[in-house]
Formats: structure tokens, C-alpha cells, sequence
């Protein structure tokens, strides 16, 4: 580990933490990001994320369900996954979570969004932090 402040993490360090999660993702996974594009904003900004009383908001995609998107739907702009530096940053230190595992968990879960699976399963999947 760095000696930098664990819980001062830069847009940076979330980024590259969140394409080293994309980077060993299963082959089948990988497939799905061929599109995706992340980003880091410092805090959410308001209205934009759909609404999600389950989840805490600390990232949330811009895209379509792949669920919702027909076949014949050509690639216009790419998924994108933003993540949320403040709140990351704050979920990691008030819960004592590494950082690298906040994040994992929130591209993973994001993924799942993307794949269209339910809030039930990706708690079975460990894909949700619980309160
Ligand atoms: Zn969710």
C-alpha cells in the first residue's frame, strides 16, 4: 500500500483502481465493456442519477440496460460508469473498508445495471454494501 492518505483518494487513483477492476474481469464480462467508458466526478450531481433507495449513491451509469436495448440498436454513445469520488470517499472512511474494495464493488454493481440484474441479486452476489 502507498503512504499517501488512505481516505484522500484523487479522481486518479479511483480511475485507475476502477479500470484495474475492468482489466480482470472475466473474458464474458469483458465482452460488455467493450463500450464502457468510465468516469470520476467529485459529487453527484443532482438529477441525474436514477432514483435507488437501495443503494447508496456513490456511482450510478449512463446507458442502456442491455436488458432494454434491442438487438438491432446500433452503438451510438458509449455506456458510461461514473464514479463518485466524494462519497466513495467517505463510505471507505466511515466504514473502514479498504478503498479498492469500494470501488469494486461499485463498478461491479454497476455492471450488474448494466446487465440488468435486480438489487435481490446482486446481494446475493455481494454486489451491494449493506447498511
Ligand atoms: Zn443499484
Amino acid at each position: 500500500m502507498s503512504e499517501d492518505k488512505p481516505h484522500d483518494p484523487t479522481n486518479a487513483t479511483i480511475k485507475a483502481i476502477a479500470l484495474d477492476v475492468l482489466d480482470t474481469l472475466p473474458e464474458e464480462f469483458r465482452r460488455l465493456t467493450e463500450n464502457l467508458v468510465v468516469c470520476v466526478e467529485d459529487e453527484v450531481r443532482a438529477g441525474i442519477y436514477r432514483s435507488e433507495p437501495e443503494c447508496r449513491v456513490m456511482a450510478y451509469y449512463v446507458g442502456t440496460s442491455l436488458k432494454d436495448r434491442s438487438v438491432s440498436q446500433p452503438y451510438g454513445w458509449p455506456d458510461q460508469i461514473v464514479l463518485l469520488e466524494g462519497p466513495i470517499a467517505r463510505f471507505a472512511e466511515a466504514s473502514g473498508k479498504p478503498l479498492e474494495e469500494v470501488v469494486r464493488i461499485c463498478v461491479l454493481h454497476e455492471l450488474a445495471h448494466l446487465v440488468g440484474l435486480t438489487h435481490e441479486r446482486m446481494r446475493e452476489l455481494g454486489y451491494i454494501f449493506d447498511a
